[in-house]
């Protein structure tokens, strides 16, 4: 076990003071899977008042005294010191109506959710691993600390936490607790809506999502409802071999892991079930799904209270997800003018992503796609004019010429802008004030 100097010294001083001290919980996991942890969590028997007098020469944060943590600045780290604590019942599903504290250590691990994350390292005394988590994390498997369905009953949060673990740590999820998750997945629908998105962003950032999602998508129905009409939605189309919410499942383990894009792809074709439409041979079509589904996206995200900056990114990711896009210069740099250059580069991200997904005839577009993306690197790398930002020529410049600020110097610059777009005009200041001179008499007249 490596266990950091920081969290080595907060132990040992801990310790010195006449209490015990441990790491505990993801750090040991981590440090068990050969990871370098994020961060070190300490779980100790001194009250958190306690805690701060031992730390009166550090930097100390009240971050939870309710709870019995206390955040210990060593410079710039983190380390949350919290009281061995049992955690009273669960009246509303979500966190414990009172905490006792003053219990013992293997009582603190009993409350922990997971075998894996409790387990509490000393360095004098070792390991404390009452329920088996050490060879749980060998053979990558994920079970509840005590009987699963009422720990999920405790805290539905878990449920979800479940999911987002097995994905991001790659382990399967052992038999009573993935039953138990099944039974209990009802109340996934009551956990708090910003805890949600938490478990949601790490959940669609790990790997294996068609099978852990597929097994569990009455969990997913629950927290994202309007997923469940994808479910099953044959798609009668030669571009496809999976049903929408197979698709959604197998594009998303496709795609890159940036959070935007990820999120992007488990949602892209939310819309298709409502725009479903057969032509005489039968064959679906789904006219102004990504329109719909970005409309429908913008409801889902703001219910789990995403930030308006993620909900407007992955809406335009969505609305363009199918869109027509010739890798021309000039249709290319419209296209960085309109979403700029990350989400060009996410867009195309995305449409990978997407083919990768769908049936053999798609992916032989996947050569577009790649021709896309590089056509973007190219008017990148060569410095293209695509917004009035790196036209040659400004407002001051027009104004040398004898246009006044104005609307009718806006539409000038603008006309400027796309004339350079289009490839009709180079981005050269002689010859923008040549062009923009005719205007300036055109706009007198
Ligand atoms: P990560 O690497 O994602 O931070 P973590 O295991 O450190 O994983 P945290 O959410 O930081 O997860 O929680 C720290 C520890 O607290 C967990 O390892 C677990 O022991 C315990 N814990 C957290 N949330 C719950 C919960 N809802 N129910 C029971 N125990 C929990
Ligand atoms: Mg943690």
């Amino acid at each position: 076990m490596l266990i950091s100097d920081g969290a080595r010294r907060v132990i040992a001083a801990l310790e010195a003071a006449g209490h015990e001290a441990y790491a505990v919980g993801g750090c040991v996991r981590d440090s068990l899977l050969g990871q370098t942890p994020k961060d070190w969590d300490i779980c100790t028997n001194a009250p958190p008042s306690r805690v701060a007098a031992v730390f009166a020469g550090e930097k100390v944060i009240n971050t939870g005294a309710k709870h019995g943590s206390v955040t210990v600045m060593l410079g710039a780290q983190p380390y949350e010191v919290t009281a061995f604590r049992i955690d009273g019942a669960y009246g509303d599903g979500r966190r414990p109506d009172s905490v006792a504290f003053g219990c013992s250590l293997r009582e603190d691990l009993a409350r922990r959710d997971f075998t894996c994350n409790a387990i509490a390292y000393n360095p004098s005394s070792g390991f404390t691993d009452p329920f088996g988590g050490a060879g749980d994390i060998k053979r990558k498997l994920l079970r509840c600390v005590g009987d699963p369905d009422c720990r999920f009953r405790e805290d539905s949060l878990r449920i979800l936490r479940a999911l987002r673990f097995a994905a991001t740590l790659g382990f399967a999820i052992a038999p009573d607790t993935a039953l138990a998750m099944e039974r209990c997945c009802g109340l996934a629908g009551n956990i708090a809506r910003e805890r949600v998105s938490t478990e949601l962003n790490g959940l669609v950032m790990g790997e294996g999502l068609t099978e852990l999602l597929t097994r569990h998508k009455r969990i997913m129905f629950e927290i994202i409802p309007p997923l469940s009409p994808a479910d099953g939605f044959e798609q009668r189309n030669p571009y496809h071999i999976y049903d929408v919410y197979t698709h959604l499942l197998v594009s998303a383990d496709a795609a890159p892991k940036d959070l935007t894009v990820r999120l992007t792809m488990l949602l892209h074709d939310i819309g298709k079930p409502a725009c479903y439409t057969a032509d005489e041979n039968g064959r679906g079509h789904f006219h102004g799904h990504g329109a719909v589904g970005a409309d429908m996206a913008r409801d889902i995200l703001r219910g789990l209270k995403y930030d308006n900056a993620a909900i407007k990114a992955i809406c335009e990711l969505i609305l363009h997800h199918d869109a027509k896009i010739n890798a021309d210069a000039a249709s290319v740099r419209r296209w960085l003018n309109k979403l700029g250059a990350r989400r060009m580069r996410q867009l195309t991200a995305v449409r990978r992503a997407d083919r990768m997904a769908q049936s053999a005839l798609a992916r032989e577009e996947l050569p577009q796609v790649d021709a896309l993306a590089q056509a973007i690197d190219n008017a990148l790398a060569e410095g293209q004019c695509f917004s009035l930002k790196s036209l040659a020529v400004n407002g001051r410049d027009l104004e040398g010429i004898g246009i006044q600020p104005g609307k009718r110097m806006g539409e000038i610059l603008t006309e400027l802008l796309q004339k350079v777009m289009d490839g009709e005009l180079p981005n050269e200041r002689e010859a923008l004030l040549a062009f923009a001179a005719t205007r300036r008499s055109a706009g007198r007249q």
